[in-house]
């Protein structure tokens, strides 16, 4: 029940009570004026009746002595008496002017009738007496009918009085047990009063409003300090405190839902922010692999519940290969084909969820578990694929989803950069015939030894011989393919051991850096004689023998690097002078024994 309910009922029980208690004090008092009446009528009834008694006593008595002694003066009292008669008439009508019960009026009637027998006696009595006859006064005073008129009169008398005195009493009793009866009855209504009072005040102040409100004072207190962690109890009471209650209760739910929210946006925030980390890594990176390493890194902070891989497309555009992966994912392996994956042949993300009845994509162990597959793309070209997997719970994959695709976008660029960066590199670096490095490269290269003096270089110039004849007899693509085939034993042949340039036309320079002048000269006559030992044929047709020609120079850290080329020339229209297909060194002098000039 309402707390303004209780009180309201209480106030107006407090308040009926009290006009309860009021109209039986006013009750009691009445009676007590009852009572007070009762005694007055009593005491005056009371009166009269001795009025009675005196007045037909006295009269008797003054005859009687009147007759006895003849004196005046009792003559006079007994007609002085005769006024008390009119005492006595004079009662009589008091008597009758009460308001007297029917038996009483039959003795004052009877009374009355006594009165004046008596009286009617005693004056003839008198008379008699005062013409002379003594004796005969004497006896009718004191004779049988006066002393029965008069016994009749005072017994009449003596009823009377009993009645009423009987009636009067009964009326005192009668008032006065209503007098404290209604005295009890306010007695306990104000008693009543006070109990209801301080029982609400108890229960409503203390019991209903003080505990819980004490209780709730310390609850509010850590809930202003942001401790939502502090239990509200369930409070059934549909009161103002139970609202109250309610309420508190609204406020920390809210205070709870604010800082799920926050945390939410926190962590949304920390997230971005790692995804602006990444891009910016992503846009420096210069290699394949220096990708690989950022995604690595950044993918788990990002995503601290999937592991994943990051794969690229091969060059045949056929198999993907993982260069990263995070958390050791279990499902994937570290190569698929483009057709295994639903994500590449649809061109857009894939949940392989088994559970959500979605098709798994078959590059995937355990099919019952989730995995989701992101196409990098870039350019409407796909580049590779973005792997994750580890939650199962959908909601969690639905709110990384948009990240998942907008790192994808970010990771598929960057990928795309740097093959196109490479691609435009081989083209500035390379040459497009043989796919060997370029003269500008070996310019470079010349420029980086003497930068950084290196120290021992050995260069060679190898040159085709006769190449020209190769064009004139079969065509300038089978001299293409003569370059080519000649290329690919230079490169093959050299290895680790050096680069292998084309210088220009049918000319190629190999760099050996800090390798030997003797192995050098070995690996020169090992590529003449491979290349003059491999026969070159050309859409079926044998071209003939290819042979070639090779100068070498050496050079050392105090002389300058571009030198050695101009030797290495040099040497190389020596061998040619010197009838082609063979080696010809121009060995620096040093000041060791073992150096020669060849
Ligand atoms: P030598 O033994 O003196 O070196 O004679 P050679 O014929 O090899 O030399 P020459 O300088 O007379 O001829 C080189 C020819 O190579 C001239 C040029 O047309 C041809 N050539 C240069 N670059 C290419 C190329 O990329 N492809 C083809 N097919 N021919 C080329
Ligand atoms: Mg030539
Ligand atoms: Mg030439």
């Amino acid at each position: 029940m309402r707390i303004s309910t209780i009180t309201n009922w209480a106030y107006g029980v407090t308040v009926g009570l009290t006009l309860l208690s009021g109209g039986a004090f006013i009750l009691s008092a009445r009676s007590a004026d009852h009572e007070r009446q009762a005694v007055v009528e009593s005491q005056a009834l009371d009166e009269l009746s001795e009025r009675l008694t005196m007045a037909a006593e006295q009269t008797s008595e003054d005859a009687r002595l009147f007759v006895m002694r003849g004196e005046d003066r009792h003559l006079q009292a007994f007609r002085g008496d005769e006024n008390g008669e009119r005492d006595r008439e004079q009662a009589l009508k008091s008597f009758k002017a009460a308001a007297l019960l029917q038996q009483e009026m039959a003795l004052i009637q009877e009374i009355e009738q006594d009165g004046e027998a008596l009286d009617a006696i005693e004056e003839r009595a008198v008379t008699a007496y005062t013409n002379g006859d003594q004796e005969g006064a004497r006896q009718t005073l004191f004779g049988a009918e006066h002393e029965r008129v008069q016994s009749d009169l005072l017994t009449s008398v003596r009823q009377l009085t009993d009645l009423i005195a009987t009636r009067t009493n009964d009326a005192l009793t009668d008032a006065k047990q209503w007098s404290d009866f209604w005295g009890a009855v306010a007695k306990s209504l104000l008693g009543l009063t006070a109990a209801v009072f301080l029982g609400v005040l108890y229960f409503v102040l203390r019991r209903r409003v003080a505990m819980p409100l004490m209780r709730m004072t310390g609850i509010v207190n850590r809930l202003a300090r942001q401790d939502y962690a502090v239990e509200v109890l369930t409070d059934n009471r549909r009161d103002e405190i139970g609202e109250m209650n309610d309420a508190i209760q609204i406020f920390r739910d809210n205070g709870l839902e604010r800082e799920r929210l926050d945390a939410e946006r926190r962590a949304d925030q920390r997230t971005k922010d790692l995804i602006l980390q990444m891009m910016h890594r992503l846009q420096a990176c210069q290699r394949q692999e220096e990708l690989a390493e950022v995604v690595s890194l950044f993918a788990p902070q990002i995503f601290p519940d999937f592991a994943g891989h990051l794969y690229v497309m091969n060059d045949s555009r056929t198999a993907l290969s993982s260069i990263g992966s995070w958390r050791e994912p279990r499902r994937a392996g570290p190569v698929l084909t483009s057709a295994e994956c639903w994500a590449l042949r649809r061109g857009r993300p894939h949940v392989s969820d088994a559970a959500a009845g979605d098709i798994p994509c078959q590059h995937l162990e355990h099919a019952d578990e989730m995995g989701i597959c992101v196409p990098l793309s870039a350019q409407g070209d796909t580049v590779g694929l973005l792997y994750f997997e580890g939650a199962s719970d959908s909601q969690a994959i639905a709110s990384a989803r948009l990240y998942f695709e907008l790192i994808a976008e970010n990771i598929g660029l960057g990928v795309a950069n740097l093959q196109l960066r490479d691609r435009l590199m081989g083209l500035a670096i390379r040459d497009g015939l043989t796919g060997l490095l370029n003269r500008r490269s070996l310019d470079d290269a010349l420029n980086r030894i003497a930068r950084d003096e290196q120290g021992d270089v050995i260069a060679m110039m190898v040159d085709i011989d006769h190449f020209k004849r190769f064009n004139d007899e079969f065509g300038h693509d089978a001299g293409d393919e003569v370059m080519r085939r000649v290329s690919a034993i230079l490169s093959e042949t050299v290895g680790e051991a050096g680069t292998v340039y084309r210088f220009g036309g049918e000319e190629f320079a190999i760099l050996l850096e800090g390798g030997a002048e003797g192995s050098a000269l070995d690996l020169a006559e090992k590529l003449r004689t491979l290349i003059a030992a491999t026969p070159v044929t050309y859409h079926g047709r044998l071209l003939g023998a290819v042979t070639i020609s090779l100068g070498a120079a050496s050079t050392t850290a105090d002389m300058p690097s571009a030198d050695v080329l101009l030797r290495a020339d040099a040497a190389l229209l020596s061998a040619k002078a010197k009838g082609r297909n063979r080696a010809v060194a121009d060995w620096v002098e040093r000041s060791s024994t073992d150096r020669r000039r060849a």
